[in-house]
């Protein structure tokens, strides 16, 4: 069964390819299948996003599975920001190094640095339909660290550890917001397979 996941993100795509690896699953992402229209994240929420992108796609391709997943970093200090608005901080266009060294310059002195991702992951098959929001907790870092992954995962620090995202990708696969709801999404695939 092909399963397009909503996604022009190559290193999100590539998270997801790795963790289904061991299904029967062929993995696709947009490009792959030529979807090229904008997809206007007009929700207030990420279940409401991660349902616009997933409905989206999927009327363009009924046939297919689709696994749209919107996400997001939280940061206590900034009232839970920049949340569904992680990708438009400072403007989609500015660099994660500029986003990042921003966040950590305003934080310079800030002592309760917590921290979370945000996944909320919808599936759909047809007129099947699963939904599920999973989190990671940690910390803002005080220093850039790592150059694995994507976004501000060289900020962050999974709580209980160490390193950040960016300089431990096989951590970060096996806690990470987005592996923890594709395990719940494979249930239910699983279950939908019975
Ligand atoms: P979206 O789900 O593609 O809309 O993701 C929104 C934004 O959240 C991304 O562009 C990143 O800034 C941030 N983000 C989501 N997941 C992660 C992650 O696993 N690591 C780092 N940043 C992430």
């Amino acid at each position: 069964m092909r399963l397009i996941v909503a996604s022009n993100n190559s290193h999100k795509i590539s998270e997801i390819k790795e963790m289904l690896v061991d299904s029967n699953l062929d993995v696709v992402g947009l490009m792959d299948v030529g979807f090229n229209q904008e997809i206007e994240e007009t929700g207030t929420s990420f279940i409401e996003n991660a349902m616009i992108k997933a409905t989206a796609i999927q009327k363009e391709f009924p046939m297919d599975a689709i696994l749209a997943d919107d996400s997001g970093f939280c940061i206590h200090y900034f009232k839970d920001a920049p949340g569904i608005y992680s990708a438009r901080f400072m403007g989609e266009k500015t660099s994660y190094i500029e986003k990042n060294n921003k966040i950590l310059m305003e934080m310079k002195n800030i002592e309760n640095r917590s921290a979370y991702f945000v996944c909320a992951m919808v599936y759909l098959y047809q007129e099947y339909s699963y939904t599920t929001i999973q989190y990671v907790y940690g910390s803002v870092s005080k220093t850039i660290k790592g150059n694995e992954g994507f976004g501000y995962d060289p900020i962050f620090i999974p709580k209980e550890h160490e390193e950040s995202f960016a300089e431990n990708a096989k951590l970060k696969s096996e806690i990470s917001h987005r592996s923890k709801a594709l395990k719940e999404v494979m249930d239910y695939v699983k279950y939908t397979q019975l």
